[in-house]
């Protein structure tokens, strides 16, 4: 990834993760920066392309670890945790709803990391008997940056609570790095979509064969994967389109090494369209007929969203029969017409996962699910 310049926030000199970037960047014009509130203000100017290419190296005040903010509840969530080491991404995705949601452009790495185990650790403590889904991939990529940040495989090591599953979601293929597991704990997952939609609106990221290869060097590296089919596109020929990624993907990679998928349509809020009108005038994203949903995001009608996951759900289980399948943010009624069931709540979802990798990955020692554990139910 190509970083122009680092700005480097005096309060995080000295921390490690700071070192290591500044080692591993060596070359890169470094500003030290003193006065924090003026710096932002200054840079607040900085366009979305220019923010991608600057890196801000600071502290993060507060909590590292949080709830997935995905918590609306017209829609089924299935009450993951979310570690914001960084935020904004150098990858280009014409879709990306960060376009609009955060409020500073630049890279920005959070250097204060070391005390996210500890707050991993004591959440795990805290709730022994079920299990904890995190990740890092929220508000950016979780590898784009991790060739120099090494930030995956800090966690990796430091995190050693039996119920957490730690997760690294990716649009690259930057796995070269990483290095091999004795405990498979650790899911490497993938966005994919059908190569045109690659090409035409995920700009930056791995073209759709070298995320697949880097899928299977992963696995024989010893992590667990991940697939999430999400945004889910109405392009010309979808049904074509999704049926060729689906076969291209359940060829790739064994279905006993991939620990779940998810479906998701595309949804944005509506400030995005313009956002996306005047940097990508050619891409095709939000001109189709979209609806705001219960939530205020932009989405297609539920019964053209309904139709197209119930012919990919479909082709997706007749070769792959025992993997997880759930939604991301949608809601009962589409899990019922296209899955036949629904999850009775988001405490009931985070409790499938643990039932599946329970019964499918005995080796990850897992205790067994019990829905009493999964407050709310
Ligand atoms: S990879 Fe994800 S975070 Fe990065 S630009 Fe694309 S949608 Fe946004």
């Amino acid at each position: 990834m190509n970083i122009e310049k680092i700005y480097l926030d005096e309060a995080v000199e000295e921390a490690p993760l700071s070192r290591r970037v500044l080692e591993r960047l060596r070359g890169v014009p470094v500003e030290k920066v003193r006065d924090r509130d003026r710096f932002l203000k200054e840079t607040q100017s900085f366009s979305l392309t220019q923010g991608k290419k600057n890196l801000w190296l600071t502290e993060f005040k507060g909590p590292l670890l949080k709830p997935c903010p995905g918590t609306d509840r017209n829609y089924l969530c299935c009450n993951y945790w979310v570690i914001n080491a960084q935020t904004n991404c150098p990858l280009d995705c014409t879709y990306c709803i960060l376009q609009t949601y955060l409020n500073q452009p630049l890279l920005t790495l959070y250097a204060n990391l070391e005390e996210v185990s500890e707050e991993i650790e004591t959440l795990a403590a805290s709730r022994p008997r079920r299990l904890f889904r995190i990740g890092t991939g929220e508000l950016t990529d979780s590898l784009a940056l991790n060739p120099f940040t090494g930030i995956t495989e800090d966690l990796t090591r430091r995190v050693r609570a039996k119920n957490v599953v730690l997760e690294f979601k990716t649009k690259t293929d930057f796995v070269g790095h990483l290095p091999s597991l004795s405990r498979r704990n650790v899911v490497l997952s993938w966005s994919v979509n059908p190569s045109e939609i690659i090409r035409e609106e995920e700009f930056k990221s791995a073209p759709l064969e070298a995320r697949l290869e880097a899928a299977r060097r992963a696995v024989a590296k010893g992590y667990r994967l991940g697939f999430h089919l999400d945004p889910i596109l109405e392009i010309p020929e979808w049904e074509k389109s999704y049926q060729g990624l689906i076969r291209e993907l359940t060829r790739s990679v064994p279905e006993k090494d991939v620990a779940w998928i998810s479906f998701g349509s595309l949804r944005f809020p509506p400030a995005l369209k313009g956002v996306i009108d005047e940097r990508f005038p050619k891409s095709g994203v939000a001109t189709g007929e979209l609806v705001p949903g219960l939530d205020g995001k932009m989405r297609y009608f539920r019964p053209v969203r309904t139709a197209m996951y119930q012919k990919i759900y479909s082709w997706m289980r007749e070769p792959w029969k025992e993997v997880f399948i759930y939604f991301c943010m949608e809601n009962d009624v589409v899990w019922k017409e296209t899955m036949g069931f629904s999850p009775e709540g988001n405490h009931h979802l985070d409790f499938l996962f643990h039932e599946n990798l329970y019964q499918r990955f005995p080796d990850l020692g897992l205790n067994k699910p019990e829905r009493h554990f999964y407050a709310g139910h």
